[in-house]
C-alpha cells in the first residue's frame, strides 16, 4: 500500500485527515508469520522445547498490517495519532525485532488483531516435558491457520507442511485430513488465546460450483436466479471459463461479507484481503465444509475428556472455533 500522494490533502480539515488515517490503519488487522517450535538443536537442551516465531514474508511480499501501520506512523501528526494506539498501546504486543539495526519490529494489537500462522514442523504438546520461550506467542489472543484441502498424512515433516497430520498409533479419526488430536497438541501453543480460525480462500477448489442456470434464465449478482418473460436464448454447451470461476467466487464472497456486515460477525483486513467470519449455517457452499465443523466438533470432544482427567493433562484454554473466509478479490 502507498500513502495517499494527493495534493489536496494539505487543505482537509483535521477530522477527515483522521478518517483517512483510521481507514489506512487497517483494524481490525490480520498479521502473518513462521511459528517453527524446536527441541535441542543449537547446542540447547534437549528438553525443552523453544519456539521461533518470524514475518511471514519479505516487506514486498507480506501483506501484514504492522507493516502499513509502521510506515503510516511516519506521514505526519495526524497519522502518528491515530495509530499509536495500535504501535504503543496498553493492549499492543512486538512480536518480532530484526537481530540489526535500527529498523522497527512487528507490533500487533492484542486486543483486536488477528495472527495468522504459518506453522513449520511436528507439532508436539507443549506440555509434555519443559517449555522454555513460550512467551513469545503469549498475550496473542486470536489466531489463525490456513485450512488446506491437500492436508495428508505424510512422512516429510517440513514440507509440504500438513501440519494437523495424523501421528496417533492405532486410532483411525472419521476424518483424515486435519487429526483432531494434533489439532489439540496445538492450541496450547497459544496460552492466551480466545479464538482459533481456520480460515478458507475461496477458489474453484474450495466453493462448490452452483447448479446451472435453466435455459433463458439469468442469475442475479447474488447468485439468485432471475425470473423473468425474456426470450430464451440458445445456451451453448460451456465449460467453466476464468471469467465464470472469478464471477462464481466474487458472488459467493459478496454474500459472505453481506452476512458478516449485518450479523456483525468477525471482519479483518490486511495490505491485500478482506477476512470475513462465516458461520456453519452458511458454509455448507464450500468443499471442506462438513469435514471442518467434523474437526471442531470432534476437538471440543477432546478437550470434555481432557477435563474429566485428574490431574487435567494439560491446562485446556477451550478458545472459540470460527471459519474465516477470504478470496482474490481487490477489496472495494
Ligand atoms: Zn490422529
Amino acid at each position: 500500500m502507498s500513502l495517499p500522494a494527493f495534493q489536496k490533502y494539505e487543505e482537509l480539515v483535521p477530522e477527515l485527515k483522521l478518517e483517512i488515517w483510521r481507514q489506512a490503519s487497517l483494524s481490525p488487522g490480520v498479521h502473518h508469520f513462521k511459528v517453527r517450535p524446536w527441541i535441542g538443536t543449537r547446542g540447547a537442551d534437549l528438553n525443552v522445547q523453544r519456539v521461533d516465531i518470524t514475518p511471514a514474508g519479505q516487506a514486498d511480499s507480506d501483506p501484514s498490517v504492522w507493516r502499513a501501520r509502521i510506515r503510516i506512523a511516519k506521514a505526519d501528526k495526524y497519522s502518528w495519532d491515530v495509530v499509536k494506539k495500535l504501535l504503543k498501546g496498553a493492549s499492543t504486543k512486538e512480536i518480532w525485532r530484526p537481530q540489526r539495526g535500527n529498523y522497527s519490529g512487528a507490533v500487533i494489537d492484542c486486543d483486536r488483531d488477528l495472527v495468522c500462522v504459518r506453522f513449520h514442523g511436528l507439532i508436539s504438546n507443549p506440555y509434555i516435558g519443559n517449555f522454555g520461550d513460550f512467551d513469545k506467542l503469549a498475550g496473542i489472543r486470536r489466531v489463525a491457520v490456513e485450512y488446506r484441502k491437500n492436508w495428508r498424512p505424510s512422512i516429510m515433516y517440513n514440507w509440504p507442511q500438513p501440519i494437523f497430520q495424523c501421528l496417533c498409533h492405532n486410532t483411525t479419526h472419521d476424518i483424515t485430513a486435519v487429526c483432531p488430536k494434533a489439532f489439540e497438541d496445538f492450541i496450547p501453543y497459544f496460552p492466551d488465546i480466545d479464538v482459533f480460525y481456520f480460515m478458507v480462500k475461496l477458489t474453484s477448489q474450495t466453493i462448490i460450483p452452483p447448479p446451472p442456470v435453466p435455459k433463458g434464465k439469468k442469475r442475479s449478482r447474488q447468485g439468485v436466479i432471475k425470473e423473468d418473460d425474456q426470450q430464451p436464448e440458445p445456451a451453448p454447451a460451456e465449460s467453466p471459463t476464468r471469467g465464470k470461476v472469478a464471477q462464481v467466487t466474487s458472488e459467493t464472497f459478496t454474500k459472505f461479507r453481506d452476512i458478516a456486515e449485518r450479523n456483525k460477525l468477525d471482519t479483518f483486513e490486511d495490505r491485500v484481503y478482506t477476512y470475513c467470519e462465516a458461520r456453519e449455517a452458511d458454509t455448507s457452499c464450500l468443499l471442506m465444509h462438513e469435514e471442518i465443523w467434523k474437526v471442531f466438533s470432534e476437538l471440543k470432544g477432546l478437550w470434555k475428556l481432557a477435563k474429566t482427567k485428574l490431574p487435567p493433562p494439560y491446562p485446556v484454554r477451550e478458545p472459540e472455533l470460527k471459519v474465516l473466509v477470504y478470496t482474490e478479490l481487490k477489496k472495494r
